[in-house]
């Protein structure tokens, strides 16, 4: 079993991009800047924006972290949307999600301009990535092809089984899979809760994609030997081993299944660093394209 690591794989890629920055600075080029706005307080998305702004500065972008409080209108998150994408020193935009529930996520996502939105999920970008088009991947699945890329796994041909659908994860990784490329090119099975027989489906799985955000889901019975598994759950539960007294869970269980993976991603150290990485990428991507490089 080899395990996909991607703390170190995006470790490697943030030292790549971090000579690509001196790069462009040397070539008369500005410092890449990241804008990211937050609404509200929760404790996992303060986390994964406070990684994203220490990510930002490690490979010598810019960034801004623009913070509403929970009860903040769809008229003003428009409004600052709008002088973001007005504001050509910025190169990236990205919203934390979740959003209140008052505000509609996809007003907030139509609202972002296509060239700023580097964590891939406006209309215009998924649809560019359905035919195959330059655009930017969001920012998950572009790390998913990543980690198989930088690992060699073989996809040509292979079953892949996506568990879960969601426009974030799921349903783009089902479309990238299936495309005439490499990592691609693969028979594509996208599984969602009405699904009958997931188990006997998962069975013939080369490749097991699994987001749906259920601690541990995946187990030993549902796969076949040799198979390579990535899992994207993230949960976390309380635990009494760590200083912080929670822990992360992902959606496989991967003690009890590893012994039969040709491939793994761990829980933590697994998909979630890639998909910082690539959306540093994304926004590298938007920086040099104002360059016309
Ligand atoms: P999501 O919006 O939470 O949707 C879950 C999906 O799983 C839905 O399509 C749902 O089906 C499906 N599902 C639920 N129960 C199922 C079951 N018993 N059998 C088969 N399918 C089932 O998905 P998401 O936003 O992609 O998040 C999934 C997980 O990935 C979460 O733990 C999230 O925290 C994590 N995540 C991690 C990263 C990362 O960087 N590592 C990034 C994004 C998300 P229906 O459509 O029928 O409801």
């Amino acid at each position: 079993m080899i395990t996909l690591d991607g703390k170190n794989t995006s470790k490697d890629i943030k030292e790549e991009l971090e000579v690509e920055v001196s790069q462009l600075l040397a070539n008369g080029g500005k410092r890449p800047h990241l804008a990211a706005i937050l609404v509200g307080n929760d404790g996992a998305s303060e986390t994964y924006i406070g990684a994203k702004v220490k990510a930002c500065d490690k490979v010598g972008f810019e960034s801004t972290l623009i913070r509403f409080e929970s009860d903040v209108t769809v008229e003003e998150l428009l409004a600052e949307i709008e002088r973001v994408n007005e504001n050509t020193d910025i190169d990236g935009l990205i919203v934390q999600l979740p959003l209140p529930k008052h505000i509609d996520e996809m007003k907030v996502t139509e609202a972002i301009n296509p060239i700023k939105d580097v964590d891939g999920f406006h209309p215009t970008n998924i649809g560019r990535m359905a035919l195959n088009l330059p655009t930017y991947l969001p920012a998950t699945p572009a790390g998913i092809l990543e980690l198989l890329e930088r690992h060699e796994v073989e996809t040509s041909g292979k079953h892949c089984v996506v568990i879960g659908r969601s426009h974030i994860v799921g349903s783009p990784m089902s479309i990238l899979m299936a495309r005439n490329n490499y990592p691609g090119n693969c028979t594509v099975t996208l599984t969602h809760s009405r699904t009958i027989n997931l188990k006997e489906i998962t069975k013939t799985a080369d490749i097991l994609i699994v987001a749906l955000g259920k601690a541990e889901f995946v187990t030993s019975d549902m796969i076949k030997d040799g198979v390579c598994i990535i899992d994207v759950g993230i949960t976390r539960v309380k635990s009494d081993k760590t200083k912080s007294g929670w822990k992360l869970l992902g959606d496989v269980a991967f003690e009890k299944v590893k012994d039969k993976c040709s491939f793994i991603t761990p829980v933590p150290g697994g998909v979630g660093p890639m998909t910082i990485a690539m959306l540093l990428k994304n926004t590298l991507i938007s920086a040099k394209s104002k360059l016309g490089s």
